[in-house]
């Protein structure tokens, strides 16, 4: 079966066309980057963890510094020993 190239999910199971009367095909696109992104961060870094404790204290990263926190984690997990340390850093840098 197609999937729908948005957001993967099969055709039948898209609602991406109904979301894009409402709020627009670009903000369809950048939330369908957004659940990308951090489930292919999430396998090894618990990315959901740490916006949780940001949440328990009050803080909501806005998606862009979100979609930055995971493109630069790909380019740099290698080098990255305390996830929690490195994700903190990062954000207040975004
Ligand atoms: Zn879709």
């Amino acid at each position: 079966m197609a999937n729908c190239l948005i957001c993967k999910a099969p055709k039948v199971l898209c609602t991406c066309a109904d979301e894009a009367e409402i709020v627009g095909w670009d903000e369809v696109r950048k939330k369908c980057h957004l659940e990308d992104i951090m489930s292919e961060v999430y396998k090894d870094f618990p990315i959901y963890k740490f916006l949780g404790k940001l949440a328990k204290n009050k803080i909501k990263l806005p998606e862009e510094v979100i979609v930055t926190i995971c493109e630069s984690y790909l380019k740099n997990k290698s080098g990255i020993i305390n996830k929690w340390a490195w994700f903190m850093r990062t954000a207040k840098e975004c």
